[in-house]
């Protein structure tokens, strides 16, 4: 059965106008579908006779139930949602200091096959693609958990499971109705879209001209690292992805990005490395998102990742900063539950 999610505004008019119903009754349905994160208030709608019922028949209003749920001492709250041929995935709220806002995680794959050294979610490798609606349902899931903590301003990351990049065409179909005025109404502007680098899935993001904003997962400042740290770094070398990202900023009115940056300890977290991110970034509207590392085990290579020190993190911050470079230090989220993604996954069985 299809749901709810997986239908456009266009779609939905096309079929109730197929069963003999106004086709002026779909946006308000998925008006109403979207603000109340994925249910519907029936009684309070206007539709004729027979709509409900038919709609109820052939369409599911959610489809991706929550499976498990993990609540961090901090508010972080990472759902594992069940998808229908019984895969999951993993969709995390995190509540933002200003106690009416919340950023929301989404995943865009199951599994992923980048492959990063030190990520979680590479170990499973690849299964699939999820469906806009799929997407979508994550997006309704994390928006009903954050009405739930009285926060209403919602922005979304798509840095959960899986390369965005990989799954674009999905990636900006669930981004338009998450965007869309009358569906999730969020703005392209509340939307952030990260990728390890894939070139070319950068400038057809730019050229979807959707108003997204744009993050590159960097983690190294060096192709040597990078290509230790993540496959993707093999393919597409420091220069042409910093290329690539200069052209997304130039078609989105020079709006400033965001480097995101995991620091480990040994890896990629020396002053040296702190000095050629900055050399890197002199002359752009760029700033720094530093990530806390949380340890997973042993990586795809074998090889055990920790956290950088406090210390070294400081000093990293410390160079960046006197070179202007706007830096940021995540604090660490939910650290007392499965906080790496594709953690949760890894340790609960879905039946
Ligand atoms: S860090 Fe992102 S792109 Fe890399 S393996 Fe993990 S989910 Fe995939």
């Amino acid at each position: 059965m299809n749901a709810l999610s997986d239908l456009t505004l266009e779609e939905l008019q096309r079929r109730l106008a197929e069963w003999g119903f106004k086709p002026s009754h779909a946006a308000r349905l998925l008006r109403s579908f979207y603000a109340g994160a994925g249910q519907i208030a029936w009684a309070e709608l206007k539709v004729p006779g027979g709509l409900r019922e038919r709609l109820e028949s052939e369409y599911e209003a959610g489809r991706v139930p929550v499976a498990a749920r993990q609540i961090a001492a901090d508010g972080t709250t990472k759902l594992l949602l069940k998808l229908a041929d019984g895969k999951a995935v993993e969709a995390v709220m995190m509540p933002d200091h200003r106690e009416d806002r919340v950023a929301g995680c989404i995943s865009s794959q199951v599994g992923c096959a980048m492959g990063c050294d030190f990520c979680a979610t590479a170990q499973s490798g690849f299964e699939r693609n999820l469906t806009a609606g799929e997407m979508v349902e994550q997006f309704l899931h994390l928006r009903g958990e954050a009405r739930a903590d009285g926060r209403r301003r919602q922005t979304v990351v798509f840095m959960g499971m899986g390369e965005p990049m990989l799954n674009l065409e999905n990636v900006l179909e669930a981004i338009r109705r998450m965007a869309g005025n009358g569906l999730g109404g969020l703005g392209g502007r509340q939307i952030t879209v990260s990728t390890v680098g894939i070139v070319p899935g950068i400038d057809a993001l730019a050229a979807a001209r959707l108003g997204v904003n744009l993050a590159i997962s960097l983690h190294a400042p060096d192709d040597a690292t990078r290509a230790r740290l993540l496959p993707a770094g093999r393919r597409f070398g420091v220069e042409e992805i910093m290329a690539a990202a200069d052209r997304f900023q130039a078609a989105n009115n020079d709006r400033p990005m965001s480097i995101q940056y995991c620091l480990l300890q040994g890896v990629n977290d020396s002053p040296a490395q702190a000095r050629q991110l900055a050399a890197l970034l002199e002359n752009r509207r760029m700033h720094v998102n530093l990530l806390h590392f949380n340890p997973t085990g042993a990586s795809l290579s074998g090889r055990r990742y920790e956290a950088s020190s406090p210390e070294a993190a400081k000093t990293f911050i410390a160079e960046l900063r006197s070179r202007r470079v706007v830096t940021h230090f995540r604090r660490p989220r939910g650290r007392d539950i499965d906080a790496a993604c594709g953690q949760l996954r890894q340790r609960v069985q879905i039946s």
